[in-house]
């Protein structure tokens, strides 16, 4: 290929470059024909070789089959001719039971050995024996061989004196044959004596058909092998049988080598000389395209000087239409221009920056401009992203790229990306944090605790994940409303992010739910002085609107690497210990253990089962009886509730009721209780009351009152003959609202009386306030009144109490003699406990009440 004309050579080319390549590409491609060619030709000519070998190889083998197949024959036909008892069975005396019968010169030859024809001729030239095809049969050998036997029997004489056998190729009707003749003797047997006779002669003759040939084909790798056509004897490559082919010829098909060879190479050769056509074709578009693109060149610089006019217009045009603005520095980084757009988009005067250096007007975080655009690796297209103050004095955001220019300075574009940067911070913010605390949202979490469990090494002080979640929050949501929620909520945020450090995170998960994480706590201690921390800046009164609300909040804690590593389960055990918190009464915390998830299915289970157990009848009701001190007589009895498991057994109430009543279980547990227990009171003797224990969950969330009222009138009981025992917890909270459920109840007849007095919180102010019937003195002080004075003047006082407010003092827990004695003298009204009688089941009860006659106390 000719080398085209330098680029700044002055005479012009004489001749295209498109056309000077385009020919030297169009002699290649002469070549390349050429040279295909060539291949096909060779390729042709060594196949056809190949097939010339292969016609004499097989010709070889054909040869050598037949010679086999008559050398075979001979060799039988020998050790049958040449045999003591052939020569006294065959020729001595012709025996045909001895060949034919006894198979030793009969129909096996056929089968064994494919002899179609078998004869003996004896000494006066008559056929004697004769087998066709396995078959005796009574046929002369000339009239089977269709030609006169005699001259091959008495070939075979001529030569008996040698023992061995003639052999010739014949046609039989049209079909070639080997015939085979020996004159029968007696050979070394000595047993056998030889007569004067002329020798029988024992003919064998094997038909070449095209079922015996193809056979013969097959053993010895000879496809097709069969007898020869006329077409075929004169289209050559034939074995002539007999002398000059007087027997006939074998025709077969040798193999074609060039067949399989020109299948395989011709395709390939053909397909490269495609690729190489196709390859070529495009090199010389290409080559052509750049060519005349070369020539065109070549012609613009003739212009150039014209063009580089234009260009400096257009660029002109460019830099001012566009809103980035130019600027070049020289090698001190001083601005040497700078683009008309620059005091549009600054605000600032182009006259007071030229001349100033760019360090002035331009700042990153991380280096200087000079340093940056001094730096060897930075790539050309690699944009920095700095900022500067306007002529307003607000910070804007540019994206500025350079290039080095010939004259030692840079030059580049200054792009505003202020609004761009601006609104992806805020919905990295937004997609980050919770929109109304401004607290980290939950995607936040998830990345700040993978991150810090990543870096957590064993000797750093535990990760501490706290769950939080607000007591009280839902009814100021649902009394005073969504917004006044939201100023709470986000008021609780900001006293939770007051409380941890600055490299903790405080996360809002949920309406009322947040997560806090937190490093650098070293001890449980710390921990749960935060925790009471916050509960105590938490629970500080909030005022919105004139109003002052009060929530709290219980915690649960999970300590990484000690209760897990990974995010899911350390959220999942924080949220667990929170559970556990809010059952332990709220306004606590409890750290993760690890027997906390268990204790959980096991409630959630058992939650179930009771839910199954109300609907299904499993809860039963024992009585307890209480009696009046002073003289022994049965006045009621309490109705305790047990739980008929299938599978536990009886289940005491204290088992089951905590769980009812944290589900909302309670309400229909307590209308059984109350409905059964009505009615077995209803079947007792008139003067006994049935008293029946209220949950203060019942009490404050169930219309409590509509519910008694319903069972009235649905048992028919008299109203005097119900007691209701609620404990001091039901007054703790909503004091007015009690009152008025209290006296809403006494307004129907019935009596209610403080159970497990004692125990709890304001006693007297309640016994006062409340229109109580009755107490009960907890069964915990008569527990120790054995040892402890102080407790009997605490019964003492009880009592004198009760006297002075009217109320029936009733003693629980009296399990001994002593206990009865000692109430007595105290003049404690009612009784109840082991000693007097256990609680019973209905039977049992119903039998107490049978035995009238005999009262329990003496
Ligand atoms: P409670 O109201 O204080 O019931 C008295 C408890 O003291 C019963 O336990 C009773 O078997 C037991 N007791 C009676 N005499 C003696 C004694 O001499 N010595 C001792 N150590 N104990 C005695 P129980 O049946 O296991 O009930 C436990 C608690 O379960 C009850 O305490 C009550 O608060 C609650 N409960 C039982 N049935 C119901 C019910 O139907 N509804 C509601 N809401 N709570 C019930
Ligand atoms: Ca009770
Ligand atoms: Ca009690």
């Amino acid at each position: 290929m000719p080398s085209p004309p330098p680029y700044n050579s002055t005479a012009p080319p004489t001749q295209s470059s498109a056309t000077l390549i385009r020919h030297s590409l169009f002699k290649f491609v002469f070549l390349l024909v050429a040279i295909f060619v060539l291949t096909s030709y060779l390729l042709v000519y060594i196949a056809k070789d190949l097939d010339r070998i292969e016609a004499q190889e097989s010709e070889f083998h054909t040869e050598t089959a037949v010679k086999s197949l008559e050398k075979s024959l001979v060799t039988i036909l020998s050790d049958y001719g040449i045999w003591g008892e052939a020569y006294t069975h065959l020729h001595l005396q012709v025996d045909s039971d001895w060949a034919f019968v006894r198979e030793n010169i009969g129909p096996t030859l056929y089968t064994d050995f494919a002899i179609d024809g078998l004869f003996v001729i004896d000494d006066l030239d008559r056929t004697v024996y004769t087998v066709i095809k396995g078959e005796m049969a009574p046929v002369e050998a000339s009239q089977w061989l269709a030609q006169p036997a005699l001259p091959f029997v008495e070939r075979a004489r001529s030569v008996a004196d040698a023992e061995t056998p003639i052999s010739e190729f014949i046609t039989i009707n049209g079909v070639p044959a080997l015939l085979a003749a020996i004159a029968i003797g007696p050979g070394s047997d000595p047993m056998v004596l030889p007569d004067k006779r002329l020798p029988s002669v024992l003919i064998f003759v094997t038909l070449l058909d095209n079922a015996m040939l193809d056979q013969l084909g097959t053993t010895y790798g000879v496809e097709n092998l069969h007898i020869a056509t006329a077409a075929e004897v004169s289209a050559g490559s034939t074995l002539a049988l007999g002398k000059s082919g007087a027997a006939g010829s074998l025709y077969w098909t040798p193999e074609k080598p060039s067949t399989r060879l020109l299948e395989l190479a011709l395709p390939l050769v053909i397909f490269a000389a495609l690729i190489v056509c196709l390859m070529t074709w495009v090199i010389l578009r290409r080559t052509t395209i750049a060519a005349k693109a070369f020539d065109a060149g070549y012609a613009a610089l003739k212009s150039s000087e014209a063009a580089l006019a234009t260009s400096e217009e257009r660029f002109r045009d460019v830099v001012e239409a566009s809103s980035d603005w130019v600027w070049e520095v020289d090698g001190d980084g001083r601005f040497t221009y700078l683009s008309e757009r620059f005091e549009t988009v600054t605000g600032l005067a182009k006259v007071s920056w030229i001349g100033k250096v760019i360090d002035d007007l331009l700042h990153t975080e991380v280096e200087t401009i000079s340093h940056w655009l001094s730096t060897p690796p930075r790539k050309s297209c690699l944009a920095l992203q700095c900022h500067y103050f306007d002529d307003q004095g607000r910070e804007r955001i540019t994206r500025l790229s350079a290039r080095a220019i010939a004259s030692g300075g840079l030059r580049g574009t200054a792009t505003d990306v202020t609004e761009e940067v601006e609104s992806r911070r805020r919905i990295e913010f937004l997609s980050q944090h919770d929109p109304l605390t401004g607290l980290a949202n939950r995607t936040r979490l998830q990345a700040f605790l993978e991150q810090k469990l990543s870096s957590l090494s064993a000797a750093d002080n535990p990760l501490v994940v706290i769950s939080l979640d607000l007591d009280r929050f839902k009814p100021v949501n649902d009394l005073l409303g969504h917004a006044v929620g939201d100023l709470v909520l986000d008021l609780v945020a900001k006293r939770l992010s007051g409380c941890v450090r600055n490299g903790d995170l405080v996360a809002r998960v949920g309406g009322d739910e947040f997560i806090l994480v937190l490093d650098a706590m070293g001890s449980q201690e710390e921990i749960e002085d935060l925790c009471a921390r916050m509960i105590e800046t938490i629970e500080q009164p909030i005022k919105v609107e004139e109003q002052e609300v009060f929530v709290g909040a219980s915690f649960g804690i999970a300590l990484a690497p000690n209760d897990g590593r990974e995010v899911a389960e350390l959220l999942r055990y924080s949220d667990i210990a929170l559970y556990e918190a809010k059952a332990a009464g709220r306004s606590t915390w409890r750290f993760y253990a690890g027997d906390m998830n268990e204790k959980i299915i096991e409630r959630r289970r058992m939650e179930s089962d009771l839910r199954f157990a109300i609907k299904h009848g499993e809860l039963r009701l024992h009585f307890q009886p209480r009696y009046r001190i002073s003289d022994g007589e049965m006045v009621g009895a309490e109705a305790l509730v047990r739980w008929q498991h299938p599978v536990r057994g009886l289940i005491p109430p204290d088992m089951f009721i905590p769980i009812a009543e944290d589900s909302g279980l309670i309400v229909p547990l307590g209308d059984r209780v109350l409905e059964t227990a009505c009615n077995h009171a209803a079947t007792w003797p008139e003067g006994l009351f049935v008293s029946v224990n209220l949950s203060p969950i019942e009490f404050k969330r169930s219309n409590v009152v509509e519910r008694i009222q319903n069972n009235l009138v649905k048992t028919g009981i008299d109203p005097t003959r119900l007691e209701l025992e609620v404990t001091e917890s039901t007054m703790l909270e909503d004091a007015a609202g009690t009152l008025e459920t209290m006296k809403a109840l006494k307004a129907l007849g019935i009596r209610i009386t403080m159970d497990d007095f004692g125990t709890g919180y304001s006693s007297l102010n309640n016994l006062r306030t409340f229109p109580f019937d009755g107490l009960k003195i907890d069964r915990s002080f008569l527990n120790r009144l054995a040892n402890s004075e102080e407790d009997k003047s605490v019964i003492e006082a009880m009592i004198g109490l009760g006297r002075a407010l009217s109320l029936t003092v009733t003693a629980e827990g009296i399990e001994t003699a002593e206990h009865l004695q000692w109430l007595r003298t105290v003049s404690c009204d009612e009784g109840q406990g082991y000693f007097l009688s256990r609680p019973l089941d209905t039977q049992m009860f119903s039998a107490l009440l049978a035995e009238t006659d005999s009262p329990p106390i003496a």
